[in-house]
């Protein structure tokens, strides 16, 4: 059996060997034991369920909470050629008959569902008489009353499976699971203690990071350019604060999605889909998001703003890097945020003692914040997962021992600033005091005259602000509650006056994830195709092949049946379907690239050659790792060599028209007074296409 497991995985996944686990999960249900896997996120649950499933004769029913995860999974399997539904309320009377018939004549190897469709007699009355191969509890911590997601529905079924007598035996995965939920499990489904799985819960291709007395938007901003094609969540804690930062980040050019309880459900679906099916790179919400997305290649999951507790971010940070490969998970801490999150609770229905417990649970996250020991090593310990135990030498923590400056005279000069200005004012007016500002306030208030004015003319004023930021961070200067927050002194600060204690201040940044030597053009290509097969078929893209697979693929350039079996993730079914097609990109990315080396052909030529091609702008900037106002100034240029171009993909006729008229209107026409007077919805790109093309420039 396990060799059949083997080959089920090489043949459907393209995979060579097992993730931990996995086999082990596997070899227990091939005896048909009741067996528990806890695994983290991204490994590879589905995997110890949908093999058995493969091998054993008889539909498994797979039972999932959450409606979308169905879809997914039942798409991911159709996709591999393999027989699969989900029954639930979203569809149509119908069409919910029309699978319960097919069910009942035994078409399906794997059936998922709710556990409300237990309370449906003619589902039950079916699953009696055909035959089963096991029941799966996905999300298994969802049983147990003990666990943070709790569904009554889940352990309501139990009793009623066993009255399946055709029911060979069931199963459990989850990726969060406390030990009394772990206990609890095990009672309701009757396993084993050797039938429990457990590989902890460490994530070794997540970076975690905590970024402080940083300012968050000139962070963001930087992180953002360097990984531009790369899809990603920023969690923000308020509606306003996501819809801010999505417009925000649009007006950068970025393609945004956004989510938050406030909008409607259509637009919810609308915004979730656009990520899913990467039309958007970025996705900006609230923890309204996140439950049932399965997308695999979520490189970094950044939180604008505190969470509320641990298990909500490690849950939501989780997110990133599901199919194994290196992705960050970076916080973003401002003293202030704590404000906000005890304002939550204390305004929140909860009991005295509930409140008391969650505010426990806001202290740990604070103490993530703070700590200098390993970050992932601090979350798992607090899970009391003692499996990692060297550090995971990935976080800013482990990344960067060594690297410490001693502060204390600078952090002097910006305390005694704060208490000669009386406490009152926020960052950066104490800022601009340090650098010795001419600005108006500071005479207004009389601060030229302080000793601490000037004190630190040296440095920039950002700088100023940043290092203040980091002394609220660690403790020595709190903001108080109020709207505008000011600077106080702690009890700790008098320490560092009084020349009592020292501050040594750690610089972090998120360095870059070394990623292998792979050919980024081609990647791209792959990727622009593998989108484009996937809008055809309705499927998210990362169901057809994962960014492993094209990554894989960039480095080895397979060109034969052979080759492209040999890649990660792309097995003989996945191969029969996308193979080829797979191959002729790669085929035709070489030969235009050899040929352009040995022609040294010109870039802005290159350029046309890929529009004539039919590549968007987009496609072929992202392609060529340019800017899009690149690619349309390489146009342009071929349009004033005498290449033919087709204008009406740079701007419409009546944008046109506008610009040709502002450009009459002015009497000295120079680009810059044109855009100024045109404004933000033309850009110089554009306006220079229109020139152009009208002969004016
Ligand atoms: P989970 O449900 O545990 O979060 P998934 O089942 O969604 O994880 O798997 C996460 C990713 O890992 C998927 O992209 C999957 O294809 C990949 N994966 C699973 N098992 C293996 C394996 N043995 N080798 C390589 N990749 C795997």
């Amino acid at each position: 059996m396990l060799d059949q497991a083997k080959k089920a995985l090489k043949e459907y996944y393209g995979f060579d060997s097992f993730r931990p686990g996995q086999e082990d999960v596997i070899s227990h249900i091939v005896q048909k034991k009741n067996t528990l896997g806890i695994m983290p996120t991204g490994g590879g649950k589905s995997i110890c369920y949908q093999i058995p499933g493969l091998i054993l004769k008889g539909t498994a029913i797979i039972v999932s909470p959450l409606i979308s995860l169905m879809k997914d999974q039942v798409d991911a399997l159709e996709n591999l050629g393999i027989s699969a539904t989900y029954i639930n309320s979203s569809l149509s009377s119908a069409e919910q008959q029309k699978r319960l018939t097919s069910l009942q004549h035994g078409v399906y190897q794997f059936i998922y569902v709710a556990p409300e469709r237990f309370d449906h007699p003619q589902f039950l009355a079916i699953i009696k008489q055909i035959k089963l191969s096991f029941l799966a509890f996905d999300e298994a911590h969802c049983i147990s009353q003990w666990g943070h997601d709790f569904r009554p529905s889940y352990r309501s079924i139990v009793s009623t499976i066993s009255t399946l007598p055709n029911l060979p035996f069931v199963m459990g995965l989850t990726a969060t699971a406390t030990k009394e939920v772990i206990q609890d499990i095990q009672t309701l489904l009757a396993v084993t203690d050797n039938a429990v799985v457990n590989t902890g819960f460490a994530r070794k291709n997540l970076s975690f990071h905590v970024i402080k007395g940083q300012d968050k938007q000139t962070f963001l901003k930087s992180y953002l350019a360097e990984h531009k094609h790369e899809s990603g969540i920023i969690y923000a804690p308020t509606r306003k604060q996501v819809d801010s930062l999505s417009s925000l980040l649009k007006q950068k050019g970025y393609a945004v999605a956004s989510y938050h309880a406030g909008l409607s459900e259509q637009l919810r679906q609308q915004e979730q889909n656009r990520f899913i099916q990467e039309e958007a790179t970025i996705m900006v919400a609230t923890n309204a998001f996140g439950m049932g997305i399965d997308k695999s290649n979520v490189r970094y999951v950044i939180h604008y703003a505190l969470p509320m507790n641990i298990e909500s971010y490690y849950q939501e940070a989780g997110r990133a890097g599901r199919d194994g490969e290196p992705s960050d998970c970076i916080l973003l801490f401002s003293g202030q945020d704590i404000h906000l999150q005890k304002f939550l609770i204390e305004q929140s229905l909860m009991d005295t003692d509930k409140k008391t417990q969650e505010y426990k649970k806001l202290q740990s996250m604070i103490n993530y914040c703070h700590t200098s020991s390993c970050l992932q090593q601090f979350v798992l310990q607090y899970f009391h997962d003692d499996s990692l135990k060297d550090g995971c030498e990935n976080c800013s923590n482990c990344q960067q021992s060594g690297e410490q400056t001693d502060t204390t005279r600078e952090a002097q000069m910006v305390l005694s600033c704060v208490k000669r200005m009386g406490e009152r004012f926020g960052a950066g007016l104490t800022a601009k005091v340090l650098k010795g500002s001419k600005d108006k306030k500071i005479k207004q208030f009389g601060f030229e005259t302080l000793s601490t004015y000037g004190l630190m003319e040296k440095e920039t004023e950002k700088r100023i602000t940043n290092f203040i930021h980091y002394l609220v961070a660690e403790g020595y200067l709190s903001t108080g509650d109020q709207r505008y927050p000011t600077l106080q002194l702690t009890k700790h600060a008098e320490a560092v006056l009084r020349g009592n204690q020292k501050i040594w201040m750690k610089q972090t940044s998120v360095k870059q994830q070394v990623s292998s030597d792979y050919d980024k053009g081609l990647f791209e290509a792959l990727r622009i195709l593998r989108k484009k097969i996937a809008d055809q078929q309705g499927v998210p893209p990362y169901i057809l092949f994962s960014d492993v697979a094209l990554k894989e693929m960039s480095t080895y350039l397979p060109k034969t049946k052979q080759a492209m079996l040999s890649i990660k993730g792309v097995g003989e079914k996945k191969y029969q379907q996308y193979g080829e097609a797979f191959i002729n990109e790669i085929n035709t990315w070489t030969t235009a690239n050899q040929t352009n080396k040995h022609d040294k052909k010109p870039s802005h030529l290159i350029s046309y050659e890929l529009d004539q091609a039919g590549y968007t702008l987009e496609e072929i900037a992202q392609m060529r790792e340019v800017k899009e106002q690149t690619i349309m100034n390489h146009l342009y240029q071929c349009f004033q060599e005498g290449y033919k171009l087709e204008w009406d993909k740079f701007f419409s006729e009546m944008q046109e028209q506008a610009i040709l008229t502002a450009q009459a209107e002015l009497t000295e026409p120079k680009l810059k007074a044109l855009k100024e007077k045109l404004g933000e919805a033309y850009s110089y790109a554009m306006i220079r296409g229109v020139l152009i093309k009208n002969k004016l420039l």
